[in-house]
């Protein structure tokens, strides 16, 4: 605390990033980053941008990446914006789009970023419980809202909401803004992309860090009607013109039209995802069904504290959150298949000793 601080900042409980220690040989399941090398062609777009050009400032629209999202997405290019990573994303629709006189609708379990960026903007918020089975229930949203934000898949949890469920909350709630966070929507969940047609009210977040393996190149973007991207466009131009760089823009560009690497990772980290579940299961744990790079799972003998500060004593990072009801569960990313047998053996010895 500092009496420089401005009251503001006096008043933030900001979010807390999972860690990023250096540790000899670590096995980094904390932060559900892939264990996948960006694909060749990527690496090559961005070292290729290492030149004299980068005296001058990059395109502020990126304008590129955009037209080359929106042919992948079978959009327009003004239904497309770009960020820094989808947080940013998801902060300037915090402040453009989701604060309103009624409060904002999330789960009570989710995206712990959340609150944090309600805090900051000032968005009145009400948490919606999930379910029993740790299941967002689309009938608990029918109450007065301002807006509505959730994951799909819900973090931490894994679980996905089917796309005639994400329909029926539109149809539910035409005249407010609809946030889907789809972080890791590629690694099985319905996109509810081909819904925006339809619903002028909807936007999908999506970012490349995890199903890109480009969490250290920074972008995120949202798709939807072009008066909402025209919301986030303002706040970014009264924030930062500038939140990619030539390298992010050029290396996001590559990915999505190196789509052939992009498959391939995706169907290998979803087949170690399998392998891993069914590991932990006969090791009598139990795991919530993902459809994201990470399960979410508690030992009935075990309290996830104890498991986590273990796991961490044998050089493996997993992520577990103090908060009511799940403070006994571990959110583990999906490593490489050597990095699964290194967390099951590592578990197998710990829960035996
Ligand atoms: C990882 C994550 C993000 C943010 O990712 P960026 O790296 O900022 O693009 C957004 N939402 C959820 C639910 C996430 O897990």
């Amino acid at each position: 605390m500092s009496r420089y601080w401005s009251a503001l900042v006096h008043d933030l409980s900001p979010y807390t990033p999972g860690e990023q220690p250096r540790i000899a040989n670590l096995i980094k399941l904390n932060t559900n980053e892939s264990p996948l090398a960006p694909s060749p062609a990527v690496l090559a777009a961005i070292a290729g941008e290492a030149t004299e050009a980068l005296r001058l400032y990059p395109d502020p629209a990126a304008t590129a990446l955009r037209e080359a999202l929106a042919t992948y997405h079978g959009l327009s290019a003004d239904q497309v914006f770009v960020g820094n990573g989808s947080d940013e994303v998801l902060a300037h629709a915090f402040a453009g789009l989701l604060k309103h006189d009624a409060p904002l609708l999330y789960p009570d379990i989710t995206y712990s970023f959340y609150p944090v960026w309600a805090q900051l903007f000032g968005v009145a918020t009400e948490a919606v419980p999930l379910d029993a089975d740790f299941r967002v229930r689309i009938a608990d949203y029918r109450r007065p809202a301002g807006a509505i934000i959730l994951p799909n898949p819900n973090a931490p949890t894994g679980t996905p909401l089917a796309l005639a469920e994400i329909e029926a909350l539109l149809r539910d709630h035409p005249a407010i803004p609809v946030v889907i966070d789809e972080a890791y929507v590629d690694f099985g969940a319905e996109t509810a992309v081909p819904l925006i047609a339809a619903h002028p009210n909807l936007l999908v977040v999506r970012t490349f860090s995890k199903s890109r393996a480009l969490a250290g190149l920074r972008v995120g973007y949202a798709l939807g009607h072009r008066d909402l991207i025209e919301a986030l466009t303002r706040v970014k131009d009264s924030f930062n013109s500038y939140p990619l760089g030539r390298p992010a823009q050029a290396g996001a560009i590559a990915s999505v039209q190196d789509d052939a690497a992009f498959q391939a990772g995706l169907a290998s980290i979803v087949a170690t995802r399998g392998r891993m579940t069914a590991g932990l299961e006969a090791l009598g744990f139990q795991v919530l069904p993902s459809a994201a790079n990470f399960v979410f799972a508690r030992h009935p003998a075990h309290g996830g504290a104890d498991l986590a500060a273990a796991l961490r004593g044998r050089a493996i990072l997993v992520r577990r959150f103090n908060a009511p009801r799940i403070a006994d569960h571990l959110r583990i990313t999906v490593g490489t298949d050597g990095q699964t047998e290194a967390l099951l053996s590592a578990l197998a010895e710990i829960l035996a000793a």
